[in-house]
C-alpha cells in the first residue's frame, strides 16, 4: 500500500489519456511499469474497497466525469521481434503501442499488422476487443496470451483457441478477473505489406474524421437473410454477412447530429467525435438517439464497440 500511495496520483484529469478527449477525473491514477506494480495497485484498490480500471491507449473508452476508483495505466510497453525461418516472431507486453509494433513487424517483412497503422491503442486493448480492420483480426496471428488473475495474482498462458475470439469479442470481455500481460504472435513473410500499410493510412486519413474520437463506435450488425427481402437496397451487403453500422446511421438521418459537444461525424457516420467540450453525458445521449433511430428504421439494435465505464 505504501508503494502504491507514493506513486499514485490523486484526482487526475483523463482528458490526455482517452483519445476522445472528454474531461473526466479519476480519484486514483497509477502508471504501472511492472507486474509487481500492477499487483500493488490491485491490492490497494481492494484494500480501499474501490473498483479499478485497466487503461491502455484509451482509444476505445468513454470515461464518466468522475471515477471513484483506481485507474491503472498499462505502461509495460516493451516488445521484441525475431526473424525466424517460418516467419516474424513478436513477443510484446500489453502496453506496447499498436502502430509502433505494426510498423516494426512490417519493416521486418511480416504480413498481418498493416491494419493497425493509425490505430492509437495498445496490444492488450486490441486483444481484448479482437481489434482489426480490412478483413484482418489480431487473433489470426496470435500464439498465446500471458494473463494475470486479479484475485489470485496467478500468471497463466492461454492459447488463441482458449481466448474464444470472435468479431470484437474475446474471453477477456467476460472474464473481468483476467488481465493481459503480454502476447506472442507469429506473422508469415510476404511482399507488399509496406505498400498496403501506406494505403491503409491514406484510406484512414481520407475517410475517417481527424477530430478526437474513440474509433468506430458501433459494431457492424449481422442480419438474417429475410432482412434483405425487407430492405432490398441493402442487398449489396449480402455477401459480407453484415451491414456497416455507418450505412444504417446515415440512412436514419443521424449523420452530423449533435448533442452538446458530441457529434455523429459528417465524414463517417460510425464515428462519434468530440467537436469541443463533449461530456460523457452528451455521448451517452447521442448514442441512445442513434440507437433509437436505427431501431425505428431498420429494426436493428446496434451494439457499442466502445467501452462505457
Ligand atoms: C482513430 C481510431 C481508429 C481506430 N481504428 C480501429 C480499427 O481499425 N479497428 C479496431 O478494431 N479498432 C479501432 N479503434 C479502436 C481502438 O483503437 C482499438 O480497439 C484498440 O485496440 C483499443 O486499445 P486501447 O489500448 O486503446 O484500449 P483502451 O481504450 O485503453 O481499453 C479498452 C478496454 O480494454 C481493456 N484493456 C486495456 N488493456 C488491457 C489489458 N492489458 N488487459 C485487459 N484489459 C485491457 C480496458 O480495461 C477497456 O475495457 C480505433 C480507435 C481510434 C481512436
Amino acid at each position: 500500500m505504501i508503494k502504491f500511495l507514493q506513486k499514485a496520483k490523486r484526482k487526475v484529469s483523463l482528458e490526455d489519456y482517452v483519445t476522445i478527449r472528454t474531461k473526466g477525473i479519476a480519484e486514483y491514477f497509477f502508471e504501472a511499469e511492472t507486474v509487481e506494480e500492477i499487483i500493488s495497485a490491485l491490492k490497494a484498490a481492494h484494500d480501499m474497497d474501490l473498483p479499478f480500471f485497466i487503461l491502455g491507449g484509451g482509444s476505445n473508452t468513454i470515461f464518466p466525469s468522475y471515477y471513484n476508483g483506481v485507474v491503472i495505466l498499462m505502461k509495460m510497453s516493451e516488445f521484441e521481434i525475431k526473424k525466424e525461418s517460418s516467419g516474424v516472431y513478436l513477443l510484446s507486453q500489453a502496453g506496447a503501442f499498436l502502430p509502433r509494433v505494426a510498423r516494426k513487424v512490417t519493416e521486418e517483412g511480416g504480413v498481418g499488422m498493416e491494419w493497425a497503422a493509425g490505430v492509437p491503442g495498445t496490444i492488450g486493448g486490441a486483444i481484448r476487443g479482437n481489434a482489426g480492420a480490412f478483413d484482418t483480426f489480431i487473433n489470426s496471428f496470435l500464439q498465446k496470451v500471458e494473463t494475470l488473475n486479479v484475485n489470485t495474482f496467478e500468471k497463466n498462458y492461454l492459447s488463441g483457441k482458449e481466448c474464444f475470439f470472435n468479431y470484437r469479442e474475446s474471453i477477456f470481455k467476460k472474464r473481468k478477473d483476467l488481465l493481459i500481460l503480454s502476447a506472442e504472435m507469429k506473422f508469415p513473410y510476404g511482399e507488399e505489406a509496406k505498400e498496403k500499410m501506406e494505403e491503409i493510412l491514406r484510406y484512414r486519413q481520407e475517410n475517417h474524421p481527424s477530430a478526437p474520437s474513440a474509433g468506430s463506435f458501433f459494431k457492424n450488425p449481422q442480419v438474417k437473410p429475410d432482412f434483405f427481402e425487407k430492405f432490398p437496397e441493402m442487398k449489396k451487403f449480402k455477401e459480407k454477412g453484415f451491414i456497416p453500422a455507418a450505412f444504417l446511421i446515415e440512412k436514419s438521418g443521424m449523420k452530423g447530429k449533435s448533442v452538446g459537444g458530441a457529434q455523429v461525424s459528417t465524414k463517417h457516420a460510425n464515428f462519434i467525435i468530440n467537436k469541443g467540450g463533449a461530456t460523457y453525458e452528451d455521448i451517452v445521449k447521442l448514442t441512445e438517439e442513434v440507437k433509437e433511430k436505427v431501431k425505428e428504421n431498420f429494426g436493428i439494435s446496434l451494439k457499442e464497440e466502445v467501452e462505457f465505464m
